[in-house]
């Protein structure tokens, strides 16, 4: 049992970890950081769909998460993982498995202001470890009387950060219940079924269906892939970013000349593509597997044979390897389950300084591809995400106020097919090392500052 304060922060991909980083070389001591995450290892989703193409790939895109890989030695921060959050209390997360003895693990919150009125005093505050709960003030620092009646005024500082991120089906994102073996193993099977196929449909034009298809051609020259996509043009160009626009989780808006740029790319890499056309996807059980019709399962065709996939216009695209890029989620529930009032646009609802709505949750904030703070939902929106409330838990350490958040207009859209094509909303050019790396060497292995050094293998050369 620790006798530091506890801040917790649930979900350790790109903003966990961000925020971790940027807060452990400034609190001051008496903190301990909980870094907690449902998988016992680290994953980087920028570089999965090359992973589920590149043999060796898979070496690069986990890490072990743990808390020599994440933390200095000698400090007091602990990774809590594999271990899953299941409910948030005001002052407490609510853990699957025990940590120190416990599911329940207190954060703490300060309050700084006073009662008005004296209220009934009912009794001292049982343990010093339980120091948390709503109906409770902290009067001085050893000491808690619980009063009933008194009414508080005063601002409250929170200690508890959700980056739970969103879910996707693997290979973008690991399965429920994964392991770093498992992970792996998914990404060699899917390895193998796509090198097996004989022809690819790639469902969606958005970031992550360009992306694979893109992949998917570099590492085989000769396979027919096609692309079908709901609206006239890939990616989401209906209108000029608007990274204010919270209305709802959707693709971001990305400017009609990226989307001319990469149909051009798609067409010299001889990728086909269907536009303004859906697939009919086969509700489970409809179809059986035996017959010629695709019966909605993604990836490979059950036993492997060409399968006919009907459109709502009426087109069929024969493909035995069905690549289905939608389905993105935020991972909101916990919030929801307190309070539905708090989530919007499926994500969790913040204020200008990055807090949960809620006056249930007053002491949460969210940030990251889970929250619905401003623009769009990318790792470079995270890092921005996980800065703004890193200072704030910081200003309310040193007991300053909070400030609000305004991310950083510079915004990059960045999208490859394979290591050497892409494009890039951004005027800058798109250099071919960096199509290369996807940023795992600089962003992913370098995020991992613990004691104990992560290396991620290089790839032979094919
Ligand atoms: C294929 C692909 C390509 C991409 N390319 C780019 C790109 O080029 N540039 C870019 O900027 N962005 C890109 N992105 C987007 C980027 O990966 C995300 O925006 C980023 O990962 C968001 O980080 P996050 O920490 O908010 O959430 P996530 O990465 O989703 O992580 C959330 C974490 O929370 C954990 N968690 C969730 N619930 C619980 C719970 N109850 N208990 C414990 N742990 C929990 C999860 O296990 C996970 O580790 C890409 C994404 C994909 C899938």
């Amino acid at each position: 049992m620790s006798d530091k304060q506890n801040i917790v922060v649930i979900g350790a991909s790109v903003a966990g970890h961000e925020i971790i980083n940027t807060l452990v070389p400034l609190l001051p001591s008496g903190y301990r950081l909980l870094l907690v995450d449902q998988f016992g290892f680290a994953f980087w989703p920028l570089g999965s769909l090359r992973a589920a193409v590149v043999p060796g790939w898979e070496q690069r895109v986990t890490a072990p998460l743990n808390t020599e890989t994440v933390f200095p030695a000698g400090s007091p921060h602990t990774v809590i993982a594999p271990n899953k959050v299941v409910q948030l209390k005001p002052g407490s997360i609510v853990l699957e498995h025990p940590f120190e003895g416990k599911k329940e693990v207190p954060f703490f919150y300060k309050y700084f202001g006073g009662l008005r009125g004296f209220g009934d005093f009912v009794g001292f505050r049982d343990s010093w470890d339980h120091r948390v709960s709503d109906d409770y003030v902290q009067v001085v620092p050893d000491l808690q009387l619980r009063y009933q009646g008194a009414a508080a005024y005063g601002s409250m500082h929170a200690r508890c950060i959700l980056a739970t991120g969103s879910s996707q089906p693997a290979p973008m994102r690991p399965s429920e219940g994964a392991t770093e073996a498992s992970y792996r193993d998914e990404l060699v099977q899917l390895q193998r079924d796509i090198a097996k196929a004989k022809k690819v449909l790639v469902v969606g034009a958005g970031a992550v269906g360009l992306e694979m298809a893109g992949e998917i051609r570099e590492a085989h020259p000769d396979k027919p892939i096609t692309i079908i996509h709901s609206l006239s043009h890939v990616l989401n160009p209906t209108s000029p970013p608007q990274p204010e626009d919270q209305t709802g989780y959707t693709a971001p808006t990305s400017l009609p000349k990226l989307s001319l740029a990469l149909e051009k790319q798609l067409a010299q890499l001889n990728i086909d593509l269907v536009l303004d056309d859906r697939v009919v996807i086969p509700p489970p059980g409809t179809v059986s597997p035996s017959s010629i019709e695709w019966d909605g399962t993604p990836g490979r065709t059950s036993d492997g044979g060409i399968k006919k996939v009907r459109t709502t216009s009426g087109k069929t695209i024969e493909a035995d390897f069905v690549f289905v890029s939608i389905g993105n989620k935020p991972n909101s529930g916990l919030v929801k389950d307190v309070d539905t009032g708090a989530v919007k646009g499926g994500m969790i609802w913040v204020d200008e300084y990055l807090r949960v709505r809620s006056d249930k949750l007053s002491k949460y904030y969210a940030i990251g591809d889970c929250s619905t703070s401003p623009g769009w939902k990318t790792s470079q929106g995270a890092v921005y995400d996980a800065a703004g409330a890193a200072a704030n838990i910081i200003a309310e350490v040193k007991g300053k106020g909070a400030k609000k958040y305004k991310r950083p207009t510079m915004h990059g859209l960045a999208v490859t097919l394979g290591q050497e094509i892409g494009s890039i909303q951004l005027t800058m050019p798109l250099f071919g090392t960096m199509l290369e790396k996807l940023l795992v060497e600089d962003r992913f292995a370098t995020r991992f500052k613990g004691s104990e050094a992560v290396a991620l293998p290089p790839v032979a050369a094919a």
